[in-house]
């Protein structure tokens, strides 16, 4: 079938289907009409004339994966700021390797970690952005075809910032406000924008307010990291007089709906704090555990009711871009911290599906199988991860899944991926184009 010239309303026939991550696979079919699931179920009454038909046997079909936050930016990064905790990590190579980027890296670079997600199976993701040329990463988002929301990284403080990164709080806002009005509800409302002041350390107290009151006159989401480690929650306090989460309180920023990015260290205090706010947390296992930052009590915060959702955070800290790997990280990091069983199999597959909708805000769209929802799902080769009948679908993906890739990716409805390769790129070539810009980013940064 041409990729190209998909057809309007489809379905999948004979396949075994997860329409949530908490419920039951059944064997069955899916059908798609302009972009959104129709029906699904056992039994589904003939298709109409115009319907083509795909049968199956041997997929399981279930939602995309939720990749709730990334740094598209530093996915030429990679392996460039090995061995270093969080602070001196930022502070002696991502800031200056990020502060070198010109548009033409910084596409190659989004363009590449896209590529990647999408291949193992994320069919949105959250970028922070960066501060300069964001606007890049938000036609490679489009031109991707996955559903992204972005916002530019904004930075007007902070201690060993290189000047490229540091804008004048006015103008920084104005920017991001400006991201705002060009690009949400780009590609029929696959992009969105929110808010992303980078953290505590890095944004000025009245840049801070400024945000929280754009964020609630624009209806913006805010999208920042926050206690990813004791010495950041420290440092926040001799520099603002309180921890991160009680100054975003303070300032106003919970108010309104907040996407924080890692949540490592928090207090109990916090996490109620946190419960009673608009509030979602991200966990970015395999970023928290490379930086050795520590271990989130993911199971308080889930007990608390916060929104949780997975990410890998960029690819300089974790390195892989893969939600499988994130799952199976989080919920063997957990058992652990307190002991098996806390946070089932079930718990961390919703976080990287429609748990990490609901973080995100997009739980009326995508997140389960359902009519009237997006049609952003993915197709694995069912024998590939579970040979034998018995096997708990929902275990599988979480513990067994991170080397595998899905077969097809679906966003909308339209194939992004098809026998595992990507329909509208060539991985080769992005990964080419990648090296060529890498060497040119490093020449700028003066580390050739
Ligand atoms: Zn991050």
């Amino acid at each position: 079938l041409n990729p190209c010239a998909w057809p309007e309303r489809w379905r999948i026939e004979g396949a075994l289907i997860l329409a949530a991550a908490g419920g039951e696979p059944f064997r069955g079919a899916i059908e798609i009409a302009g972009g959104r699931i129709v029906a699904l179920g056992p039994a589904l009454p003939p298709a109409g004339e115009g319907v083509a038909r795909f049968s199956r046997p041997g997929a399981l079909v279930l939602p995309g994966f939720v990749q709730g936050h990334v740094h598209l930016c530093q996915t030429l990064l990679r392996g460039l700021a090995e061995d270093l905790p969080l602070e001196r990590w930022l502070r002696e190579r991502i800031w200056p390797l990020e502060a070198a980027h010109d548009p033409e890296s910084l596409r190659a670079s989004a363009r590449l970690g896209l590529a990647e997600a999408l291949l193992q199976g994320a069919t949105t993701l959250l970028d922070m952005g960066t501060v300069r040329h964001t606007e890049v990463i938000a036609a490679e988002a489009v031109a991707s075809g996955a559903r992204v929301r972005i916002g530019k990284a904004l930075m007007d403080a902070g201690d060993g910032v290189p000047a490229a990164l540091l804008e004048e709080p006015g103008r920084a806002l104005r920017e991001a406000l400006d991201l705002d009005r060009r690009w949400s509800g780009a590609a029929e409302g696959r992009i969105g924008v929110l808010l992303a002041p980078r953290f505590t350390l890095s944004v000025s107290a009245g840049l801070w307010r400024e945000i929280a009151a754009a964020a609630r006159e624009r209806r913006l989401a805010v999208h920042t990291h926050a206690s990813e480690t004791t010495a950041e929650n420290e440092a926040c306090r001799r520099l603002h007089g309180g921890r991160p989460i009680e100054m975003l309180e303070r300032w106003g920023v919970l108010a309104g709906p907040t996407i924080l990015v890692h949540a490592v260290h928090l207090t109990a205090e916090e996490i109620e704090l946190l419960a009673r706010r608009p509030a979602a947390v991200v966990h970015c296992p395999g970023s928290n555990a490379k930086l050795g930052s520590g271990i989130a009590d993911l199971a308080a915060m889930d007990r608390a009711g916060i929104p949780l959702a997975l990410g890998s955070d960029g690819a300089a800290c974790n390195d892989a871009l893969s939600v499988p790997a994130e799952m199976r990280l989080a919920a063997q990091l957990q058992s652990l911290r307190q002991g098996p069983g806390l946070l089932g199999a079930r718990r961390i597959l919703a976080m990287a599906t429609g748990g990490g909708a609901r973080a995100l805000g997009l739980e009326g769209e995508i997140g389960a199988l359902a009519p009237g929802k997006r049609a952003d799902l993915i197709v694995y080769d069912e024998v590939e991860l579970a040979w034998e009948e018995e096997a708990d679908i929902a275990s599988r993906l979480v513990y067994a899944s991170a080397g595998l890739r899905p077969r097809e990716v679906y966003v909308d409805g339209r194939p992004l991926v098809l026998e595992g390769r990507l329909v509208r790129a060539d991985l080769a070539a992005i990964r080419a184009a990648a090296a060529r810009a890498r060497a040119r980013l490093l020449a700028r940064a003066g580390w050739r």
